[in-house]
């Protein structure tokens, strides 16, 4: 049966990181709706034109937007024995949403879904978010301070490190708060569906690795 993975959790709580390594070891795709945004505005699309100005404030981009992202990316064929998502859905609407865009794509209950809640204290992740840098090329995550590159600047594959626009401190409050607001209430959403564990994300990344490898196994 086609797996569903849901990744949950506050910006920063490491699910990108966490998803990536994953995504490699399972040979499933990593579906990232903050990545597909970025590259609808790298290439200004229409859905990217309009999504910028969301993103830049910390709020939600417009539902058909993001649905429309999502539904085309669930469409192709690697995504055909199972994904991972990763910051969708962000609402219970979406979350709706995703059933219906399922439902289309196989018919009900061809899917086995699991969420997974990245459980974390708030106060360490503003400056998680401060401190996040990225490659240009490979894309690996870096924090300044707690996992810095072997040289300032520049990723251990050699490429550019760069700071996402969103990732300083008013646009990272105002996503916290967009985040209790709408995505919270996902917790108890997936919780009365029966799909729902909690992984402890506070810790470094080998052992929520671990972690993670004991729900999924
Ligand atoms: P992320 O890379 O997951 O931190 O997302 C960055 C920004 O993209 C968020 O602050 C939102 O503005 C937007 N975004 C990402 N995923 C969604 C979604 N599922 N629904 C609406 N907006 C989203």
């Amino acid at each position: 049966m086609k797996k569903e993975l849901i990744f949950l959790g506050p910006p920063a709580s490491g699910k990108g990181t966490q998803t990536s390594r994953l995504s490699e070891y399972l040979g499933f795709p990593h579906v990232d709706t903050g990545g597909l945004l970025r590259a609808a505005i790298k290439n200004e699309t229409s859905e990217g034109l309009e999504a910028k100005s969301y993103i830049d404030k910390g709020a939600l981009v417009p539902i058909e937007i993001v649905c429309k992202l999502i539904k085309n990316r669930l469409l192709q064929d690697d995504c055909k024995n199972g994904y991972i998502l990763d910051g969708f859905p962000r609402s219970v609407e979406q979350a709706d949403m995703l059933e219906e865009i399922n439902k289309e794509i196989d018919g009900a209950g061809q899917t086995e879904f699991k969420a997974i809640y990245f459980d974390i204290p708030e106060d360490l992740l503003i400056e998680r978010i401060i401190y996040r840098r990225s490659c240009v090329q490979c894309g690996a995550i870096y924090n300044l301070k707690s996992l810095p590159p072997k040289q300032e600047g520049i990723c251990d594959c050699g490429g550019d490190l760069t700071q996402r626009k969103d990732d300083n401190e008013e646009t990272a409050r105002a996503r916290f708060e967009t985040y209790f607001k709408e995505t919270a209430p996902l917790v108890e959403y997936y919780e009365k569906k029966g799909v729902l564990t909690k992984l402890n994300a506070n810790g470094n990344v080998e052992d929520i690795w671990n972690r993670l490898l004991q729900i999924i196994e």
